[in-house]
């Protein structure tokens, strides 16, 4: 069957090879931290200088000289391109907040849970580029009066972005992708079921199965599976 139509949902797993650690480990921490302490409002609430240090740390993380795009975001880039000029769709929903889809090369990409190389204006919402620390000090320039500045980043309780638009194409989907995500975080962790009763093919690539309700499923590190994957797709 030719696809026209392809959404990929990208998790954690596809940086784990170019040195960012996933969400999770077995105790449920987040580069050492308890969740709820900083990627909350309510986190940011009790000690924002905590939740700004954290992601200051993970922002200047996509500096180091190390953190590159690895094989299977290149693939990603290169898929994207010889699709469309095909004649075909391709959409890319990131739940990361590193910038290495971008730096990549892929073009459309919704970032749903915002972005380290970015900060929100608490007032107006207004999404700044961002590349230093980022304090309690700093203001932005949009409001009369300036206002303070936190990472943007969709925190857990609050609405990813464009969600709309995730959901009005993955449900048109014809194949659907899920690269290098645990399936926990929802919503994302839905649209797989969205693009299959939509009748789309759905596709896992992991590291180790998460659930045994995709059509198919390729397991071993993202540098492999996706780079097999894709290439395949391109020979077609
Ligand atoms: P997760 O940590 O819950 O799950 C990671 C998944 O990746 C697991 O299923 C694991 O089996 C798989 N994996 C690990 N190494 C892999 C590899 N080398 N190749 C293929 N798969 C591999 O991550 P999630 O599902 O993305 O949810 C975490 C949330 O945390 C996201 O919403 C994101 O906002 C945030 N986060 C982002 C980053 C980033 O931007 N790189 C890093 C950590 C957390």
């Amino acid at each position: 069957m030719e696809f026209k139509r392809v959404v990929v949902l990208t998790g954690a797993g596809i940086s784990a090879e170019s040195g960012i650690r996933t969400f999770r480990d077995q105790n449920g921490l987040w580069e050492d931290h308890p969740v709820e302490d900083v990627a909350t409002p309510e986190g940011f609430q009790r000690n924002p200088n905590l939740v700004y240090q954290f992601y200051n740390m993970r922002r200047a993380q996509l500096l180091d000289a190390s953190v590159v795009p690895n094989a299977a975001h290149q693939i990603l880039a290169e898929f994207e391109a010889e699709h469309i000029a095909r004649g075909g769709h391709f959409t890319l929903i990131t739940q990361n907040v590193d910038n290495l889809h971008q730096r990549a090369g892929n073009q459309r990409i919704i970032a749903m849970h915002g972005q380290l190389q970015s900060a929100l204006c608490s007032v107006s919402g207004l999404s700044i580029p961002w590349t230093n620390d980022l304090t309690a000090e700093h203001h932005c320039q949009c409001c009369e009066t300036p206002s303070s500045l936190r990472p943007d980043i969709v925190w857990f309780g609050e609405v990813p972005y464009q969600l709309d638009d995730c959901f009005e194409v993955v449900s048109k989907a014809d194949l659907f992708v899920s690269i290098g995500t645990s399936g926990k975080v929802y919503p994302a962790a839905g649209f797989m079921q969205v693009a299959q009763e939509s009748g789309a093919e759905t596709v896992e690539l992991n590291l180790e199965k998460t659930s045994s309700a995709f059509d198919q499923g390729y397991y071993g590190p993202a540098t492999e599976v996706v780079v097999d994957f894709f290439s395949r797709l391109m020979q077609r």
